[in-house]
């Protein structure tokens, strides 16, 4: 495929106008200001007339068959609502129902932009069915809950992750990536953690928790435990691994500078902690520490879609307003955070930024509508001005895998159909 005349952000996250990009396999192998000596090669030529050619978004933490519960249960705090809704729901899903709710959300992250997500749910070989048949990128964990004294060798989320982890961990060419995960602090205990720490640094694993996402969990681990959240995951020994955090948002000053110093890729979720009233994360202290940011949508059911954009925008008003600072986060911080740091926190070093060399993880932006018009800067309006409708195409490894409204990999109407079954059956058999 080769791009012309093409508007791109490139690597720096500049604005460059009339370029020409070439993909040839999963990877970008040519950007310049003139078309390629040898054009042949490249196959499809695609006419780049008021569009704009970006890196695809990386969403860092998310639960993609939530996409099932969408609309759910509304109006709880997280206590609440994961006690009383979510997890009584969960106990129902079967395999079948997470394979059809995970690509039902990977076609609504294909429409709008994404090309990978770090996943945190149960039934992983359902999922990792969907991704593989879709073309869509993950690291997959399975949120580690220990309510109870299984040991950790017995624990059966560790066991499904190890297995999954053995069977397909860099499968589809890398695309497929197992992560480990502890869900929390309050739905594990100490002496799991502890084990968990080490079994994560024997493979060399990324871990996937939930940080200090509300006040509540934050009192009670001090009451349980004497510390925050924080303090007790680098006191278990965790954080010496390669850890991505999603909320960060009751943070006090020494927790943020454990963070740092663990090189700790926090993830913003603000429309997830703004709907569940969780709290506002402090980014902009976070990035004046050192901390990597990335950006995640949570679960469908807690905002309620996985338009990537939305993130993007609300992570960048938001954190302005509630400092009085209208430069706290710029556009290209915003960016970064969705595209390069999430790549980044899902150990993606080749993925993230439009560069030769880099993976072919690539979206179109139509610019020729009215919202999109004028265009100053592209970086402006994807930030500000774009929604995920405004996604033209989006191609993962070089695979074009959406355009204009057509999915090449999913039957989206399939995955609706049986997501809506999954519903009515659920409902059915809570109802009694
Ligand atoms: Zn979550």
């Amino acid at each position: 495929m080769l791009f012309k005349n093409i508007d791109l952000i490139d690597e720096h996250l500049q604005d460059l106008k009339d370029m020409y990009v070439g993909v040839e396999g999963d990877t970008i192998t040519y950007i310049g200001n003139q078309m390629p000596a040898d054009t042949a090669r490249y196959g499809r030529v695609y006419d780049g007339k008021n569009k704009i050619l970006m890196s695809g978004f990386y969403n860092a933490h998310g639960h993609t068959p939530m996409t099932l519960l969408r609309g759910y249960a509304e109006n709880h705090n997280l206590q609440d609502w994961l006690y009383h809704y979510i997890f009584p729901f969960e106990a129902k899903i079967t395999d079948a129902d997470c394979y059809w709710g995970c690509m039902l959300g990977i076609a609504e992250m294909m429409a709008s932009g994404t090309v990978s997500v770090s996943d945190m749910y149960g039934h992983m070989q359902a999922s990792i069915k969907a991704y593989i048949e879709s073309g869509f990128k993950v690291n997959l964990c399975n949120g580690l809950m220990d309510f109870d004294e299984t040991p950790f060798s017995q624990n059966r989320n560790h066991l499904e992750e190890c297995n999954c982890f053995k069977l397909y961990h860099g499968a589809e060419n890398g695309r497929i990536k197992i992560d480990k995960s502890c869900h929390s602090v309050y739905t594990s205990n100490r002496k799991t953690v502890e084990e968990l720490a080490i079994y994560a640094k024997q493979t060399d694993s990324i871990v996937q928790i939930h940080l200090s996402e509300t006040q509540t969990e934050v009192q009670e681990c001090l009451e349980k435990y004497g510390v925050t959240p924080v303090q007790y995951f680098q006191d278990t020994g965790l954080l010496d691994n390669f850890v991505v955090a999603a909320h960060c948002v009751w943070l006090n000053d020494q927790d943020m500078d454990i963070l740092a110093k663990n090189n700790v890729v926090a993830v913003h979720n603000c429309m997830s902690n703004l709907k569940l009233a969780s709290g506002v994360a402090d980014i902009p202290k976070m990035q004046e520490k050192g901390i990597r940011i990335a950006i995640g949508t949570d679960g469908c059911s807690s905002n309620n879609n996985l338009d990537m954009f939305e993130e993007i925008k609300l992570c960048a008003v938001l954190n302005k307003g509630v400092r009085l600072d209208p430069s706290a986060i710029t556009t290209k911080d915003a960016l970064a955070f969705a595209t390069q740091n999430g790549a980044f926190a899902q150990r993606r070093y080749d993925c993230g930024s439009v560069k030769v060399g880099n993976k072919a993880d690539l979206i179109v932006i139509d610019a020729d509508c009215p919202s999109m018009q004028p265009v100053y800067s592209a970086v402006n309006n994807v930030v500000y001005a774009a929604n995920g409708k405004n996604v033209e195409m989006t191609m993962i490894d070089g695979k074009i895998v959406y355009e204009k409204g057509r999915f090449f990999t999913i039957d989206v109407e399939r995955a609706i159909y049986e997501v809506n079954q999954a519903k009515r059956r659920i409902l059915g058999e809570l109802q009694k």
